[in-house]
């Protein structure tokens, strides 16, 4: 039976109850307004944990002044729903005095380098808001295993970072990004697409696919590649390019000309209207 739980001391309570059971914990943590690419992290972390937590929690300190946090959907009773239909044992939804009780806290993970770059760049300390609270989640719930989705990049980088460098014993695993039919990535974003801007926002996923297309077929210069994707967005009316980078899919370091065998990702930040997309895929491998 599935609990909603708001405090910390409930949430260590349950943990280590199932602890004491014998059950490997499995934390997913989310800002809720779920959708099937979350629903996919639950279950994934289901088949390695016996007990789920997913955490709720829209956390202030990952947007910029001038972004969407307070209009961020929040829609917890269909979360609940999605949550106990998709096999988890607890959600954990607290409030911001609970996570941050001396507002906005002073101590902070900054994870160098791979931070600073691309959604880093464009959104500064916007990984530095998710390093620590993604820290304090793991600290609360202690998890065997905790999931996130390769939609956000970037993100799962700088986590598995902060891992292994603070010894944090948790094992991360990337889930595949879910994608609507038409290839657009499932985002709680989507929702606030016009019917015709949702129309255009198959962009990105278009402009990644012909990357991929291209580089299958035995392109293998950066800037070639970079230009495919600029070159799609900008045919869309609609679209505005943030960024179209081709990378190192460890580093992120950006690629001129490449050799066979390297790991790369192409990663995308388009406006649509005021919505600012992600979305990236992986090339070559
Ligand atoms: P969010 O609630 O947007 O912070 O996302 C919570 C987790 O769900 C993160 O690890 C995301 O990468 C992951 N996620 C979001 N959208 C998708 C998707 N379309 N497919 C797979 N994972 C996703």
């Amino acid at each position: 039976m599935l609990r909603v739980v708001e405090s910390i001391e409930a949430v260590r309570e349950a943990c280590d109850e199932a602890r004491k059971a014998g059950k490997r914990v499995g934390l997913v943590p989310t800002m809720g307004a779920l959708h099937e690419g979350h629903l996919q992290l639950v279950e994934a972390c289901r088949e390695e944990a016996e007990f789920v937590v997913v955490s709720i929690f829209v956390n202030p300190t990952q947007f910029g002044p001038s972004e969407d946090f307070t209009r961020y959907p929040r829609t917890l009773e269909a979360d609940v729903a999605g949550c106990e239909k998709a096999g988890a044992d607890l959600i954990f939804a607290p409030s911001a005095s609970t996570m941050y009780p001396r507002g906005f806290s002073a101590t902070h993970v900054e994870v160098a380098g791979i931070s600073d770059m691309l959604e880093g760049a464009s959104r500064p300390g916007h990984f530095r808001g998710v390093a620590t609270v993604v820290l304090k989640l793991f600290t609360i719930v202690q998890p065997d295993v905790a999931h996130f989705g390769a939609k956000d990049y970037q993100q799962q980088l700088v986590i598995r970072r902060m891992v292994e460098d603070l010894n944090v014993r948790v094992a991360v695993r990337v889930v595949p990004t879910v994608r609507e039919a038409d290839g657009l990535a499932m985002s709680s974003r989507n929702r606030y697409l016009s019917p015709e801007q949702r129309a255009a926002a198959t962009v990105l996923s278009r402009a990644l696919f012909s990357a991929r297309d291209a580089v299958h077929a035995g392109l293998r210069q950066g800037d070639r590649v970079r230009q495919i994707l600029r070159e799609t967005i900008e045919c869309e009316r609609l679209a505005n390019l943030d960024y179209a980078e081709v990378a190192d899919a460890d580093t992120l370091e950006p690629l001129g000309d490449w050799e066979p065998g390297r790991r790369v990702v192409a990663l995308l930040a388009v406006r649509v209207g005021s919505t600012r997309l992600i979305d990236n895929l992986v090339l070559a491998e």
